[in-house]
This record gives C-alpha cells, structure tokens and sequence, in this order.
C-alpha cells in the first residue's frame, strides 16, 4: 500500500449527527434517518441522486419529503459529510464523504468511484504553492470510461 493513501475513513451516523450538533443543528428525526440512510451508502461506497436516496428513504419512511431530503443532503455538502459530483451533462450525484475529495467519475453511467491510492494533500498544497497559492482544501475528478462503458460489447451497442 502507498504510505500517503489515507485511511478510509466512513463517516458513521453518530458522527454525523455530532457534526451537525457541533455545526449548530438541531438533532431531529429525519436527520437522523437520512444520516442512517448515508452511513449504509458510504460503507459499501454506493454514490446517490437525491431523487435515489429519497425514494429509498420513502419506502420505510413516507413521511419524509423530497425538500426535506434534498435540504439535509445539501447541509451535509456544506459540513463536508458528502461530495457533490456534477457531470458534464448536469447530472448530480452524491458520494458520503471519507475526506479524500478525489474520484474517478464515468462521464457514460455516471459511476463515482474513490481514487485508491490517493494523491497525497501535502503534494497537491506543494504543487498549488508553487503558482503562490495557500490552499484550504481540494478536489480531484478524473473523468473517463468505467470498465463497463468501455467493454467492446458496450462500444457495438452505442454505434
Ligand atoms: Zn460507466
């Protein structure tokens, strides 16, 4: 393994709703449903539509609305819970956050896998000081084909 790659680090519900607490949110029901919901996708690293995840969430919880879904995800964008990933075409989709900021994205199926290993942060600062700028975070999103996209089978079938 290469010694920069950093531990990934699934965020659990209960950090997540420490972090709201801590971040000045109130602990209510749906935030803590929809955290459940986020720590089940980020364990087994399965990206979301808000539309996704709500439909998900209806099924054993129909009193939780769209705007109360899209809103808590939106938070959990601003406290640094969950990537956002836009796509070229406007396709959003969500990722739970594990810190590394850095993905592999198929611009066919819009698949969102994390880069591993993963680009060292003091290298990516190194590199940004060397145009003089002091960074505060990063992001890195490597666009492409999925294996599955890019299979001979699929290649006939687009033509
Ligand atoms: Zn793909």
């Amino acid at each position: 393994m290469n010694s920069n790659e950093k531990k990934r680090e699934i965020p659990s519900a209960r950090t997540m709703l420490e972090t709201l607490n801590r971040a000045g949110f109130r602990h209510t029901w749906p935030r803590q449903i929809i955290a459940e919901h986020l720590a089940y996708l980020g364990k087994y690293s399965i990206s979301f539509t808000i539309e996704e995840l709500w439909h998900a969430i209806c099924k054993a919880h129909p009193g939780i609305g769209r705007t109360t879904t899209f809103r808590t995800i939106d938070l959990f964008v601003k406290l640094g819970l969950v990537d956002r990933v836009v796509f070229a075409d406007g396709t959003e989709r969500y990722h739970v956050g594990t810190g590394t900021h850095q993905y592999l994205t198929c611009e066919v199926c819009h698949k969102i896998v994390e880069l591993s290993p993963s680009l060292a942060p003091d290298l990516l600062a190194c590199l940004a000081q060397q145009s003089g700028f002091i960074t505060s975070g990063h992001r890195v999103e490597i666009f492409g084909r999925c294996p599955d996209c890019s299979s001979p089978q699929l290649k006939c079938w687009e033509r």
